[in-house]
């Protein structure tokens, strides 16, 4: 049994992915070739957002609108403790600091109540200057942006979307990538939307953004390669990832209903058995993950795996507590909502072909715990 299935995807799609990267090996233009500017206006097009920058992976599509912003040392940037470390990690390679935020325990992400407490706290300390918010899609759900983006004006701060795991998701009607001024998402092959290798995608509704960011994608060029007006990063996608996004794409949104499906009925045979994940009325969900809580997920976890039934644990250990972040000064505590839920939280094999008989064994090897 596999946690995502790639093999079955790769299956459908075998021919178009051939046909795509003979493409790319028969024209060679390996970096920007003409893959990289289809995969953009293909992915604009469906987050319906105006400028869309591919980049070398997620991680970079969350570092780079940072270094338009210029962020760096004195600079707050508040975000969820309960995520990937990438989404901090940009903060603290920048020299700002990262203001961590508790969680909603139904939805896991960044809770606008608590982050708009923490930002207050901020400006009341007066030792660093608050400068943005990013809120991450946890597990394909997308947070709250509309309490977000209150908060965010109130205070006159950027919102950047961590939409690594929510690609295809949606917010009243509105797709993940677009529901802020700029958004970030990743390729990695296990994402709703993952090539063979590492890839990611800024969107952003404003020119001089992407601007700034074709820029910062090739080492802070100007007119040319070699006139540099900034420091930048070698940020770009290879077009052969881009080549197998294109094939990806031709069944992407029949894959994200599939993820419904199969949701659907994991909600159905779990009822009373473990807390099922919640998704808002105004969300569709990618699925990225299918996360659920048990206070014995540990045994259960274990029973699983003796079963052959993988399962994984996202995340073991909130960011506050990591030792990457002992530097800010956190503690055992400070945030008991994803403090709890890092305990008892545990994700099921999840992706589009996933059988129906597949699903009831591995209901029925929960229910034997
Ligand atoms: C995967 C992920 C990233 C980083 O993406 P990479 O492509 O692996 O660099 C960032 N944030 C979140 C929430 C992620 O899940």
């Amino acid at each position: 049994m596999h946690f995502i299935d790639l093999a079955a995807q790769q299956k459908r799609i075998r021919r178009q992915l051939e046909e795509r990267i003979k493409k790319v090996l028969d024209h060679g233009q390996y970096i920007l070739g003409p893959e990289i500017r289809e995969l953009e206006e293909k992915l604009a097009a469906f987050v319906n957002m105006p400028h869309a920058l591919s980049v070398a992976s997620g991680t970079d599509a969350l570092l780079m609108p940072l270094m338009v912003e210029n962020i760096g040392p004195g600079d707050a940037v508040f975000t969820s403790t309960f995520t990937f470390i990438a989404t901090a990690e940009v903060i603290g390679l920048l020299g700002a600091t990262a203001v961590f935020v508790d969680i909603d325990n139904e939805t896991f992400n960044i809770d606008p109540l608590k982050l708009e407490r923490a930002i207050a706290k901020t400006v009341t300390e007066g030792r660093l200057k608050p400068r943005g918010i990013i809120p991450v899609d946890l597990f394909g759900q997308p947070a709250e942006y509309r309490a977000i983006q209150a908060i965010a004006e109130k205070y006159g701060l950027f919102v950047l979307e961590d939409a690594a795991q929510s690609f295809g998701a949606e917010q009243n009607g509105k797709k993940a990538g677009s529901l802020a001024r700029v958004a970030a998402t990743s390729f990695f092959p296990a994402k709703p939307l993952g090539c063979y290798g590492d890839g990611g995608m800024i969107f952003t509704s404003k020119k001089d953004i992407c601007d700034q960011l074709l820029s910062i994608r090739v080492h802070g060029q100007g007119v040319d390669k070699y006139t540099n007006v900034r420091l930048g990063i070698n940020g770009r996608m290879d077009s052969l990832q881009a080549a197998v996004l294109l094939a990806k794409m031709e069944i992407f949104p029949e894959e994200i209903e599939l993820r419904q499906e199969v949701a659907g009925r994991y909600n159905q045979l779990l009822a009373g058995t473990v807390k099922v994940p919640r998704v808002l009325q105004e969300n569709v969900s990618a699925w990225a993950q299918y996360s659920v809580l048990h206070p014995r997920r540990d045994e259960i976890v274990k029973k699983l795996r003796e079963n052959g039934i993988p399962t994984a644990v996202y995340y073991p250990i909130p960011l506050h507590l990591q030792e990457a972040f002992a530097g800010l000064g956190y503690s055992q505590g400070d945030f008991p909502v994803a403090e709890k839920i890092a305990d008892e939280i545990f994700s099921l094999p999840m992706h589009p072909y996933l059988e129906p008989q597949t699903q009831e064994e591995i209901v029925a090897a929960i229910k034997g715990v």
